[in-house]
């Protein structure tokens, strides 16, 4: 499991790794054909700054030699607002006093028809809070078997589950789970998901084990760059992907980078990623 593994790395150190890079050790990750973590470590190390063109250009590359000119859109379908948790930064903690709603499967299949008509979407991804006694297992494998006619492809973004209920779902015509590990810091993660099962960091960071144990064809990772030093975050996230890709490598990866910026009112990021500092990730 990968909290073992996570051991290994110490929080602060990375970060002084990070920022002892060096234009050299930048140069050197440039000219690379496969590159390291700590390659990678270096080319989003300040260093790397001024780098940006040519980074730019060498990732339009890449992508347009794997990916061509495509853009793949998928649809979000929040089925509930119901959740057990109380994560710090979210309108849906549990602590806020408003309307909750989990979709009954009518309506599920009303939202289903009404996205068909929208165009021609085949990617849904089913979003839902933590309340695993109203949109827990069962309930989510009633509403992939309501979906499953109208998309070809259903991903879920919901509660980390157990291997079983993954494998479940799968059979039910899961593709794929995305999920957020917010931040591989153990030490501040229950500051900012004090209750519910999400704050049990193992819980969720063995998630993604989980899921390549049930065969989940796809796997989408991220933390949420804001909470602590992105960098340190990023490299352990990093760490994590080549770590699941090793062990279960019939599944496939994709990487997001949701953003906290500062808002009026709103929770406030302890960490403010710049425009040229996303790009260069
Ligand atoms: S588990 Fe998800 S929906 Fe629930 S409070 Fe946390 S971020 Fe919000």
């Amino acid at each position: 499991m990968f909290s073992e593994e996570l051991k290994k790395y110490d929080w602060d150190e990375t970060t002084r790794f990070i920022q002892s890079r060096t234009a050299a050790h930048v140069e050197s990750a440039l000219r690379k054909q496969h590159l390291s973590v700590e390659d990678f470590m270096a080319l989003i190390s300040p260093a790397a700054e001024p780098y940006l063109e040519q980074m730019a250009q060498l990732s339009h590359r890449y992508t347009m030699e794997r990916f061509g000119k495509t853009i793949s859109l998928y649809i979000p379908l929040y089925v509930s607002n119901a959740c057990t948790n109380s994560c710090v930064y979210c309108g849906f903690n549990h602590n806020n006093p408003l309307e909750r709603v989990t979709l009954t499967l009518d309506q599920v299949k009303a939202e289903c028809e009404a996205i068909r008509r929208l165009g021609p979407f085949e990617n849904l991804l089913i979003v839902s809070g933590e309340f695993p006694a109203l949109n827990g297992v069962d309930y989510l494998e009633k509403v992939l078997n309501v979906a499953r006619p109208y998309f070809n492809n259903l991903t879920i973004e919901v509660m980390p589950m157990k291997t079983e209920s993954y494998a479940r779902l799968v059979e039910s015509g899961l593709n794929g789970v995305v999920c957020f590990q917010e931040t591989y810091n153990a030490a501040n993660y229950k500051t900012y998901h004090p209750k519910g099962m999400k704050s049990i960091f193992d819980w969720r960071v063995n998630g993604f084990d989980r899921m390549g144990q049930a065969g989940v064809h796809k796997i989408g990772m991220g933390v949420l760059i804001g909470l602590e030093d992105w960098r340190t975050d990023l490299a352990m996230l990093a760490r994590h992907l080549r770590y699941l890709r090793k062990n279960y490598w019939r599944t496939r990866y994709s990487v997001n980078f949701p953003r906290m910026c500062p808002a009026e009112g709103g929770y406030q990021p302890k960490v403010v990623m710049s425009d040229r500092e996303l790009a260069q990730v």
